[in-house]
C-alpha cells in the first residue's frame, strides 16, 4: 500500500506538524555536522513556499541527567536552519504550555517555529497518549520526515499521527521508495553486499537477505566468521567464535534458498591495526597465524564486480575493510567504483558507518540512495514494520 506524502496534503492556511530528525552531533554548544538539517530543507521549503505554518520538532541525543537539559537544546539547530532558509526560524524554549500555543497562534501562512527537544518529555520515548494528543492538538495536519527514528515508537512520530492527517516528508518517502523497494519488491537480479564489523549486530539483515537476494557479496570484518565457518585458518582477523555455527547455517540456508554466496578470494593483510603498519596482499588461504585482514583484495574486487554485472538492484550494508584508514579503504573504494558504473540498476546504500563511508570517499552521488538513517535503516532491511512509517496514512486513507 503506497503512503501519502507531503504533497498529498492541502497545506495551505494550515498549521502543519513537521517532525524531522535534527539530531545533529554536538561539540561545545556548536554544531560540528549539519547534514541532517541541509536534508530536512526539501520538505521544510516544501511547506513554506506552499503557505503551511510550520511547527517543526525534533529529538536532540538522549536525555537523562538535568545537565542534559542544558547540553541538548535546539536552540543552536533553530539558528543554523534560519541561515540555511534564509528566514527567520522562531525557537520556542519549551515543549508544551502557554508560550508554544501562543507562538503557534501567531505563526502567518509561510512562517515556521521549531520547538525544543521532544525528548525533554518524559513521555516522550513512551509514546505517551496524553502527549501525542496535546502535540497534535496544536496542529491542523502531520508530515513525517523524521526516517532515523522510524524504528521506535514515539509520541512525537507515532503518538500524533494517531490524531491527525499524516504524510511522509520528502526524506521519508525516499527510504520507503528504495528500502521498502528492496525489502518488498525488488527489480532482480538483486545483489546485496555485506560488510562491516560483526556478523552478531547483522544477523537479522544477513537472513532477511538470504530470502530476497539472488546473490550475496560478504566482506569486511563479518567474512572472517564465514570463512572460519569453511575452515579456513584467518589468524588474528576479526572473528566470533560464538557465531561460527550460525555461519554455517546461515551458508547452508543461502544454499537452500538458491541465493549465492561469495566470499573473498584475498586480502589485505597486516600485523598491528595502524594504518601505518606494513601490509601484503595474499590469498585468503595463505593467512599466517600472527596476521590480521583488514580489507578485501582486488581479485575479490574484481570478483564483485563480475557478480554485479546485469543487476537491476543492489543493497549494501556495511563497508569492505577498515575504511577510516586509507590504506584499508582500497577495497571499498573498489567496490563503489564497480557500483558506479552499473546501468540501469537501483543502488542503495544503508547503515551509519556505509553512509559515511559512500560520503566520506566521494561516492555518495554515484548511488540511488544513500539511508542515512543507522538503525532504523538495518530494521527497514531485516523486512520489520518500522512503527514510524506504518503510522503513516495510506494513500486514500
Ligand atoms: P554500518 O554502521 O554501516 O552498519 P558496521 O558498523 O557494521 O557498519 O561496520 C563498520 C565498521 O566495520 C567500520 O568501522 C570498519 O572499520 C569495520 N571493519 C570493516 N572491515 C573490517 C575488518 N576487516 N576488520 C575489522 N573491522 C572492520
Ligand atoms: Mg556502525
Amino acid at each position: 500500500m503506497a503512503k501519502k506524502i507531503v504533497s498529498d496534503l492541502a497545506v495551505a492556511g494550515k498549521r502543519v506538524l513537521l517532525r524531522v530528525d535534527f539530531n545533529v552531533p554536538m561539540k561545545d554548544g556548536a554544531i560540528s555536522n549539519d547534514n541532517r538539517i541541509v536534508a530536512a530543507l526539501p520538505t521544510v521549503r516544501y511547506l513554506l513556499e506552499n503557505g503551511a505554518r510550520v511547527i517543526a520538532f525534533s529529538h536532540l541525543g538522549k536525555v537523562k541527567t538535568l545537565e542534559d537539559r542544558q547540553t541538548k537544546s535546539l536552540k543552536a539547530v533553530a539558528a543554523r536552519l534560519a541561515e540555511l532558509l534564509g528566514q527567520p526560524v522562531k525557537f520556542v524554549a519549551a515543549t508544551r504550555g502557554a508560550e508554544l500555543e501562543a507562538a503557534v497562534d501567531q505563526l502567518r501562512d509561510g512562517e515556521i517555529l521549531l520547538f525544543e527537544n521532544t525528548r525533554f518529555e518524559a513521555g516522550e520515548t513512551k509514546n505517551a497518549d496524553e502527549l501525542g494528543a496535546y502535540w497534535a492538538s496544536l496542529g491542523d495536519l502531520f508530515v513525517n520526515d523524521a526516517f532515523g527514528t522510524a524504528h521506535r515508537e514515539h509520541a512525537s512520530n507515532v503518538g500524533i499521527a494517531k490524531q491527525l492527517e499524516t504524510a511522509a516528508g520528502f526524506l521519508m518517502a525516499r527510504e520507503i521508495q528504495y528500502i521498502g523497494g528492496v525489502v518488498d519488491a525488488p527489480q532482480r537480479p538483486l545483489v546485496a553486499i555485506l560488510g562491516g564489523a560483526k556478523v552478531s549486530d547483522k544477523i537479522g539483515v544477513i537472513e532477511s537477505l538470504i530470502d530476497r537476494a539472488d546473490k550475496i557479496l560478504i566482506g569486511g570484518g563479518m567474512m572472517f566468521t564465514f570463512l572460519k565457518a569453511q575452515g579456513k585458518s584467518i589468524g588474528q582477523s576479526l572473528l566470533e567464535a560464538d557465531k561460527v555455527d550460525l555461519a554455517k547455517s546461515l551458508l547452508a540456508k543461502a544454499a537452500e534458498r538458491g541465493a549465492e554466496i561469495i566470499l573473498p578470494v584475498d586480502v589485505v593483510l597486516t600485523k598491528q591495526f595502524d594504518n601505518a603498519a606494513a601490509s601484503r596482499l595474499a590469498s585468503i588461504d595463505d593467512i599466517a597465524a600472527d596476521e590480521m585482514g583488514l580489507d578485501i583484495g582486488p581479485a575479490t574486487v574484481a570478483l564483485f564486480k563480475a557478480a554485479l554485472e546485469g543487476a537491476k538492484t543492489v543493497v549494501w550494508n556495511g563497508p569492505m575493510g577498515v575504511f577510516e584508514m586509507p590504506n584499508f579503504a582500497v577495497g571499498t573504494i573498489g567496490v563503489c567504483q564497480a557500483i558506479a558504473e552499473l546501468k540501469d540498476c537501483q543502488t542503495i546504500i544503508g547503515g551509519g558507518d556505509s553512509a559515511a563511508a559512500a560520503i566520506d570517499l566521494g561516492f555518495a552521488e554515484q548511488f540511488s540512495h544513500v539511508s542515512t538513517g543507522g538503525g532504523a535503516s538495518l530494521e527497514y532491511l531485516e523486512g520489520k514494520v518500522l512503527p514510524g512509517i506504518a503510522a503513516i496514512d495510506d494513500i486514500g486513507e
